[in-house]
């Protein structure tokens, strides 16, 4: 019994120096990046994706200064929140959102400050409706397929204006960027092309001046090609593998 328990710790002790390492790493990463793209590091922000990591390692990313956290499941989020140390880190919602879940992360308990997930008229409206009935307010990113790929959520590019200015009208919600997940390429090249037209959507249509919607965040990027994201215009990457380990899933 002894045995076991201090061969968990170990365990443990192992992880949060590996997080560590990497979290230096990409720190250094973001800051080589942002340089690159002639931004400074700070308005680049790293958002610990956490999914399948266990309460105790997410808690340690916190303790060494990530101040954002993004779950992608309903279910996972709940088992993890009371124990996650929510005084020094913002949670996000990441993953595909059914609208019967928006209960769960908004409205009488706003779990989350943003959902990053948002691309339909009608999960925005659920979102509003809860929020409106108990006088809480949610960040939300418009998800773009910037592939255009099926199977994939986001909405295509060419919808990205209307639906901006039909959720922006909603109460209880505000609009602060987009995110991106683009398809896997075959090379840097392919990527980039994808990641440089996020960002010109960004831009367009943060030069429209509409109420309830500031383009703070271009969310893109993840532990394969966040420092391309970065270079390309990102300012939120959303990064699990590269500072976690590969993801063990029970
Ligand atoms: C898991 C996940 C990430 C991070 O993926 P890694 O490749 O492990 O960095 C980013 N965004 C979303 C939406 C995710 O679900």
């Amino acid at each position: 019994m002894m045995e076991k328990w201090s061969n968990e710790s170990d365990e443990l002790r192992a992880r949060f120096a590996a997080v560590e390492e990497n979290y230096k790493q990409i720190c250094d990463t973001i800051a080589r990046a942002a340089q690159n793209s002639g931004r400074s590091p700070e308005e680049v922000t790293l958002l610990a994706a956490t999914k399948t990591v266990p309460v105790e390692v997410i808690n340690h990313a916190i303790h060494l200064g990530v101040r954002h956290i993004g779950e992608n499941r309903v279910q996972e989020l709940l088992e993890k929140y009371d124990g996650l140390d929510k005084e020094n880190a913002t949670l996000h919602f990441i993953g595909h959102l059914q609208t019967n879940k928006v209960r769960q992360l908004v409205g009488a308990v706003p779990r989350v400050k943003m959902i990053q997930s948002v691309d339909s008229a009608k999960l925005a409206a659920e979102i509003s409706r809860l929020n409106q009935k108990y006088g809480a307010n949610t960040d939300v990113l418009i998800e773009v397929n910037i592939g255009r790929e099926e199977n994939k959520s986001g909405i295509p590019p060419e919808a990205l204006d209307e639906l901006t200015d039909e959720i922006r009208r909603m109460k209880g919600l505000h609009v602060k960027g987009l995110m991106a997940i683009p398809p896997v390429c075959e090379n840097k090249a392919e990527l980039e092309k994808y990641f440089t037209q996020m960002h010109r959507l960004f831009i367009d249509i943060g030069q429209k001046t509409m109420d309830n919607v500031t383009m703070d965040y271009l969310s893109m990027g993840m532990s394969g090609d966040y420092e391309l994201a970065v270079q390309c215009g990102s300012n939120m990457v959303r990064i699990g593998s590269a500072l976690f380990g590969a993801r063990i899933y029970r």
